[in-house]
């Protein structure tokens, strides 16, 4: 298991759950604007927010809102100690920077002042950053190039005593990044890992990328942070992170909306239900599972885990739970329906992501 750290209110690494991060996607000077994102974010579950810090002229907005923020922000700096050190003294809890390029003697100073405010430091490397060197070192192999840069940096940390890091090894390629972060997860498992595909894309296909990549590296056990790197708002981002958390039974935040593909046996238009019940279903409490089946004949029973369901019938709709049929229903009473039995699962079943995870798959995210 990796160890655990504490970036202001927020755990990170050891028993907490896969924490979702995002990126501030507007500059620092457009305060109220920025502060307005922070808390959009933060309704959306987000937990750490990645901030630019590229000018010392910003240094008064970044303090402003850290002092604001309902989230820790992690200044991103790369490589200026100087910046580094502004942004600890605006009282970020958390740096990303790129140490491979700061002289020793200043390194020593951001690590000092880091250790002094119990910051905890990002370090890590972007296959678009590796330096000729580093790839002729790796023999040309990428990901190998990729887990000796975040092993160089690793090394300047280590031998300046610090050691509050979380690790990242990030690519556009999807097999880049699995196999260096597989490679870094095997050789320094007492680091908590930050996960992601970076510039995955957009629309359909940027969450695919993202969600097969983060997939195949929490299926290992590797990754106590994730960001969705997608051209799209942050909070989408976050919304997706969610969503593959719980499609791997790692995290309970929203309800599970189970829906079946339907078929020549369908009764009722499972899509337009679905979109008709959109803003109920948001607002279900976190671990429940809801189904939307085409018919009753197989829909309950295909539904089975779900702790509510309605499915199509001759004349109308049918709810059922656990695979049992309760009663007839007309589809114009769902939405009330449901945000009614919505209300009384939650009063009765709060449930922590810890109990949301299923059994044998508890391996998931909690390496050991
Ligand atoms: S629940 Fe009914 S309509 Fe939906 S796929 Fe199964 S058999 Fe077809």
């Amino acid at each position: 298991m990796t160890k655990k750290l504490t970036i202001g209110p927020l755990t990170l690494g050891g028993t907490s759950p896969v924490r979702v991060e995002s990126m501030l996607k507007i500059p620092l000077s457009r305060r109220d604007e920025c502060l307005a994102q922070c808390i959009s974010l933060h309704e959306e579950g987000c937990e750490l927010i990645r901030a630019a810090y590229p000018s010392s002229e910003l240094r008064g907005d970044l303090e402003w809102l850290t002092a604001r923020s309902p989230l820790p922000l992690m200044a991103d700096i790369h490589f200026d100690p100087v910046l580094a050190l502004e942004a600890l003294g605006a009282g970020v809890p958390a740096l990303r920077i790129n140490p491979g390029n700061m002289p020793s003697g200043k390194l020593r100073e951001v690590v000092r002042s880091a250790g002094e405010r119990g910051a905890v430091i990002r370090i890590g490397a972007n296959g678009g950053s590796l330096s000729s060197r580093q790839l002729a070192e790796a023999g040309g192999v990428r990901s190998d190039a990729l887990v000796l840069a975040v092993e160089e940096q690793l090394r300047r940390l280590l031998d300046e005593g610090f050691e509050r890091i979380i690790l990242s090894a990030k690519s556009t390629s999807l097999p880049e990044t699995v196999r260096a972060n597989a490679l870094l997860a095997a050789r320094h498992p007492e680091f908590p890992f930050h996960i992601g595909i970076t510039e995955a894309g957009f629309g359909l296909d940027g969450i695919v990328k993202s969600a097969a990549g983060l997939a195949l590296l929490l299926s290992q056990g590797i990754g106590s942070s994730l960001r969705v790197s997608l051209t799209e708002p942050p909070e989408e981002e976050v919304r997706t992170g969610y969503s593959l958390l719980r499609a791997l039974e790692l995290r309970s935040r929203g309800a599970t909306i189970i829906s079946c593909p339907t078929c020549g046996r369908k009764r009722i238009d499972v899509k337009a239900l679905l979109l008709r019940l959109a803003p109920v279903l948001k607002e279900l409490p976190d671990g429940m599972t809801v189904a939307v089946m085409g018919c009753e004949v197989n829909g309950p029973r295909e539904a089975r885990d779900a702790d509510m369901g309605v499915a199509g019938s001759a004349s109308g709709a049918v709810i059922f739970s656990r695979g049992k049929v309760l009663r007839e229903t007309s589809l114009d009473d769902l939405p009330a329906l449901f945000a009614e039995l919505g209300r009384e699962f939650g009063s009765k079943n709060a449930i922590s992501d810890r109990q949301f995870m299923k059994g044998d798959e508890k391996h998931y995210g909690c390496k050991s």
